[in-house]
């Protein structure tokens, strides 16, 4: 595995989302920063109960600068009002915060690829802090790289989706919210799924958590 320098270098002295966000415009912790147009920062607010953590920005969120307003987004949209979750009251964050592609064969598409174990821990920094500045009382981790970033490195959707769990030691700290893992909402798009059982499954997890408040 490729070890990166890391996101901790790039952290303000003020731990505000405010100042967070435009200290991660220009953090360099991994190789990621280099082909992305942005960084893409969490969004929602400071004193959310509920925080959603996915895996990375995909194609839209990286150029708009936003995360969660793709397809993957529009549906955890629809998942969180069928589940009678506010949006607006939920802080949406990703375990890495640049996005990885690879370029389709002589075209200008880009398509997502997984991020790397190195990068995801490169950039762990910023999502600790989120969590250090929002404080949340429970968090869902939407897929299995966001549950190895905030769990455990070798949580399976298979074995735990679904638990009330708890953060990694190293990010426990003074805060122990209750933690819960399910799909992303991408998984709910796939064209070999059966789309309508993944978004009620996702729907139904969004509401255990919420129950947890
Ligand atoms: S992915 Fe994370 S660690 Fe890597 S450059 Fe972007 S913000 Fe920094």
């Amino acid at each position: 595995m490729v070890t990166y320098r890391g996101a901790q270098n790039y952290l303000p002295d003020t731990l505000d989302l405010l100042s967070l966000e435009t200290a991660a415009r220009g953090c360099r912790g991994c190789d990621l920063f280099k082909a992305a147009e942005q960084t893409v920062f969490g969004a929602g607010p400071a004193d959310a109960g509920l925080m959603l953590v996915g895996e990375q920005p995909g194609n839209e969120e990286d150029l708009e600068g936003e995360p969660f307003v793709g397809p993957a987004g529009r549906l955890l949209d629809k998942a969180l009002a069928a589940a009678g979750v506010e949006r607006d009251a939920v802080y949406v964050t990703n375990a890495v915060k640049h996005f990885r592609f690879d370029r389709a064969a002589g075209g200008k598409r880009r398509i997502h690829k997984k991020p790397s174990g190195g990068q995801v821990t490169a950039c762990r920094p910023w999502l600790a802090a989120e969590l250090d500045v929002v404080r949340p009382d429970v968090v869902v981790c939407l897929g299995v790289t966001a549950a190895r970033a905030l769990i455990e490195k070798n949580f399976t959707l298979t074995a735990h989706r679904g638990e009330v769990l708890h953060l990694d030691e190293e990010l426990r700290g003074t805060l122990d919210p209750r933690v819960v893992a399910t799909i992303h909402p991408s998984a709910a798009l796939r064209a070999h799924v059966d789309r309508t059982a993944a978004f009620e499954s996702l729907v139904r997890d969004l509401q255990r958590a919420a129950g947890l408040l």
